[in-house]
């Protein structure tokens, strides 16, 4: 049966179904979220202590808490010490501010080499989460040190770390994989984007090896902007790709140059592929009319379905957070961008990732969707 195309009440775009689309609720959702007082979120704190509580789980609060997460970015500290007392462990952002007794507490309980695996998984990520000095150096030491419950593990601590936004190299030095700052892309003019430091989707003369679609710079990031002093790069940076082909690849990289130019790397046994985006997808994409957002908003206002796009803070994983590792110098690289394609291209779904290693001018940029 063929449904029927109706139009969003809210913003016009084709939908089968009556009343608001998808991305609209969203909005409205956030715009809620956005526009509660102080004592409103104190209110809706103690709603999800109250369910951890009583259920011993978060599920019918959990969108309320991640919401207040993402874009309120609200202490977590009373949720941390409840969901500790009930020995819940997801969602593993709730232990963002988790009072000290409590860290100290949960790293007690990972130390010993006799905890199922699945609980140590759950710990890591909570850990990582909360972060701070006593937590790198116990994450050292177990990536030193492996206890038994590493072995049905995937990844080791180092790994579990991105999530909370760090890492360690293998000299045992800290490093960051996000940056602390985000600013989110927001609508504007075909004018507007002229000036915007930033840029979605614009057209290069180069055409892929692999697909022949035309090449973009999937984001063009002018760093002397004073809003982007965060990112410490003063110069203009593009990450450039093929728009067609890059889903389907396992992450492609680009080197660039501090004047502006960017060369993508192909990888050896690049095979030739269908260019499916065509001259119409490429001119959809590269018309967004996206700019830079005036004000930063809290670092994961992104991390959200429905997130948007933005640059610095963190991303919203679809599938598992994908820190890659610099092909150059073998750190983990830093999250820098999101693009949630559909807002760029309609028929589109997933949200692209840019990831950068500003020690070797390479970035990453990679794909994920449901
Ligand atoms: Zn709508
Ligand atoms: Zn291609
Ligand atoms: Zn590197």
């Amino acid at each position: 049966m063929r449904r029927e195309a109706k139009e969003c009440k809210q913003c016009g775009r084709t939908i089968y179904f009556d009343g608001i689309c998808v991305s609209c609720r969203a909005e409205n959702e956030r715009n809620r979220i956005l526009a509660l007082s102080q004592e409103e979120i104190t209110v809706a704190i103690g709603q999800i202590c109250r369910e951890i509580e009583e259920k011993g789980k978060l599920d019918r609060e959990s969108g309320l808490f991640m919401k207040l997460l993402d874009y309120r970015d609200i202490d977590t500290s009373e949720i941390a010490e409840t969901a500790w007392k009930k020995n819940l462990f997801h969602p593993c952002e709730m232990y963002k501010d988790a009072p000290d007794h409590v860290i100290v507490a949960m790293m007690e309980k990972i130390k010993q080499d006799d905890i199922p695996s699945m609980l140590a998984n759950r710990l890591l990520r909570c850990l990582a989460v909360r972060g701070g000095e006593e937590v790198f150096k116990l994450f050292l030491e177990l990536e030193k040190n492996p206890r038994k419950w590493q072995e049905k593990l995937y990844v080791s601590p180092s790994r579990y770390a991105v999530e909370g936004g760090w890492s360690f190299d293998g000299e045992g030095r800290k490093l960051r994989t996000n940056f602390d700052k985000c600013y989110p892309m927001v609508k504007g003019t075909a004018e507007k984007k002229m000036r915007s430091p930033v840029k979605i989707g614009t057209r290069t003369k180069e055409k892929c090896l692999r697909c022949g679609c035309g090449i973009v710079n999937l984001m063009e990031i002018d760093g002397r902007d004073p809003r982007l002093d965060f990112l410490g790069i003063d110069s203009v940076v593009k990450a450039k790709c093929c728009p067609n082909c890059f889903e389907f690849s396992e992450g492609d990289y680009c080197r660039y140059t501090i004047d502006g130019e960017s060369e993508i790397v192909y990888a050896e046994d690049a095979y030739e592929m269908e260019d499916y985006l065509g001259e119409r997808g490429l001119a959809e994409l590269t018309s967004n009319t996206y700019v830079l957002g005036e004000r930063p908003v809290p670092p994961r206002y992104a991390a959200d379905w429905e997130g948007g796009s933005s640059i610095g803070g963190f991303a919203f994983w679809i599938q598992d957070c994908d820190i890659r590792l610099c092909p150059d110098c073998g750190k983990p690289m830093k999250y820098l961008a999101q693009i949630q394609w559909d807002t760029v291209l309609d028929a589109m779904e997933g949200n692209a990732y840019i990831e950068i290693c500003k020690d070797c001018r390479i970035m990453a940029v990679l794909h994920q969707q449901t």
